[in-house]
């Protein structure tokens, strides 16, 4: 048996790099070199730092990508009901495993037996045998009694703990709203900033989403929402919560002390595919490249880990620490550009292209999902070398870009904004003309597909349009276009 690794690299990339933004990521050089390295869309992390420096980010983001002439996105994510330690005046404390130790809701100085939890609601919704996990599960106790604010434990596993540390709660029905008073301020300022995107943590039902979208109602920005899936409810309520939300992220990093790690590639596996069939993006986020923070090379297994992730059919790939306060910043983004382009070269060869949408319980596709998968087969069927669309909101680029098509997807806009939301989407090569929509698309494709070399004198591009939400006016349809 001969097994092939080595393809050409396809000319586009199909899979979407998210790079997070942070001290290593801001200053206007590095910001170009990164979206010259292949970075689609920068996270801006509502975690960390003050509005000012994030509004200082965006706006070089902005100036960067104007210069080179990209639709470079920005996705503001909001930290949701994370719980965090207080803080630690003497320094970081090391629990001791079978130790006693105390969680308080009061506002007092943290030591190695007493720990301040800045939720208040901690004392109120945990019971006895329940578990806290501290700094990402670095340390696990178990709860023995409660008595008003105080929460009396025992150390199961010992570790470090400090200032603003994570506590997770895992299995605990927290009562605190997924929507935070802070993460109503900051969506506020990502709404002003006209951010492509607003990513919300520990999304728990279908209704924490629609309760953000409320907050985006009430302004005249129309960003999409990407729901965090960190907890094993929001796992149970996946579907609910794709069909309300406007993608998803597989968010590993909290995921993964919420449920045992054995289960987390499963996780991510499964979401993967639910997203797929229901025509949204899916990031895979967290500790893509993790040792690229301090080593110029990555890991075999983490190599493995992205590759694995493009295989799956995930729209995009993010990195956190790695471009935010990593010392390779910018090779970490052209090796995970590379390892993308490779897998994708080989997929090319061996994969199926076509719809894996739902049938909605009908036994049958939709009728967009049915002619995007048409229109992936007749890519194959006559060598067409693009799939062309014209969009005004991205509904006709999702479903598009869901069958996984082989060749190129151009989706020409006359919105700069809707350039910048297809930037999540596999496959998707932002076109911004000012024609589009107005101009016979029959002429707008054509023109396009010329310019852009995409096509020679008698071969075929697919455009396909008539995409509509309401079923009424729906008729999607394929033209094939010789040029
Ligand atoms: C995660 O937990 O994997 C994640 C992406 O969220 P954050 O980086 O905000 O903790």
């Amino acid at each position: 048996m001969t097994i092939v690794t080595r393809f050409d690299l396809l000319k586009h990339r199909r899979t979407k790099i998210v790079a997070t933004v942070g001290p290593s990521s801001r200053s206007p050089a590095q910001v170009r070199a990164l979206i010259q390295a292949g970075v689609d869309v920068f996270r801006v992390n509502m975690s960390h730092g003050k509005h000012s420096e994030h509004a200082a980010a965006i706006a070089v983001i902005r100036e960067q990508a104007a210069a080179l002439g990209t639709y470079t996105a920005i996705l503001a994510d909001l930290c949701g009901p994370k719980i965090r330690t207080g803080k630690f005046p003497d320094g970081p404390v090391t629990l001791v495993r079978d130790e006693a130790v105390t969680v308080t809701v009061r506002d007092v100085p943290g030591s190695a037996s007493l720990i301040p939890s800045q939720y208040a609601g901690l004392a109120e919704d945990v019971r006895p045998g329940d578990r806290i996990l501290l700094n990402d599960g670095a340390a696990e106790l178990t709860v023995l009694t409660v008595t008003g604010t105080e929460v009396q434990c025992r150390v199961v596993q010992g570790g470090p703990i400090g200032d603003h540390k994570g506590i997770n709660l895992p299995g605990v029905n927290v009562s605190a709203p997924s929507l935070t008073a802070k993460d109503i301020e900051d969506a506020h300022f990502a709404l002003g900033q006209q951010v492509d995107f607003i990513a919300l943590s520990f999304v728990r039902t279908a209704a924490d989403v629609e309760s953000l979208r409320a907050v985006i109602e009430s302004s005249d920005a129309r960003p999409w929402i990407i729901a965090k899936i960190e907890k094993p409810e929001a796992l149970e309520n996946s579907v609910e919560i794709l069909q309300v939300a406007d993608g998803i992220m597989v968010a590993r990093g909290d995921l993964g002390v919420e449920l045992p790690p054995e289960q987390v590639p499963l996780a991510q596996a499964q979401l993967v595919n639910t997203a797929r069939l229901y025509d949204k993006p899916v990031i895979v986020a967290t500790q893509m490249l993790e040792s690229m923070i301090s080593a110029a090379r990555p890991t075999r297994a983490e190599v493995t880990d992205v590759s694995n992730a493009v295989a799956s059919g995930a729209d995009a790939v993010m990195l956190s620490g790695e471009t935010a306060v990593g010392a390779f910043a910018v090779e970490t983004v052209e090796i995970m550009s590379r390892i993308i382009r490779q897998t994708e070269s080989y997929q090319f060869h061996t994969r199926p292209s076509g719809a894996q949408a739902h049938t909605g319980g009908h036994g049958h596709l939709s009728a967009g999902d049915a002619v995007a998968s048409a229109a992936a087969q007749l890519v194959v069927d006559i060598s067409a070398r693009a799939v062309v669309l014209i969009s005004s909101r991205g509904m006709t680029a999702s479903t598009i870009c869901a069958a996984r098509p082989d060749a190129p997807v151009i989706a020409i806009s006359a919105d700069p904004l809707i350039c910048r939301r297809l930037q999540l989407l596999w496959g998707a090569i932002p076109i911004y003309d000012q024609s589009a929509g107005a101009a016979h698309p029959n002429a707008v494709a054509r023109q396009v597909a010329q310019q852009l070399g995409l096509a020679a004198s008698g071969q075929f591009i697919v455009l396909v349009r008539g995409f509509h939400a309401d079923p009424e006016i729906n008729s999607p349809s394929i033209t094939l276009l010789a040029l």
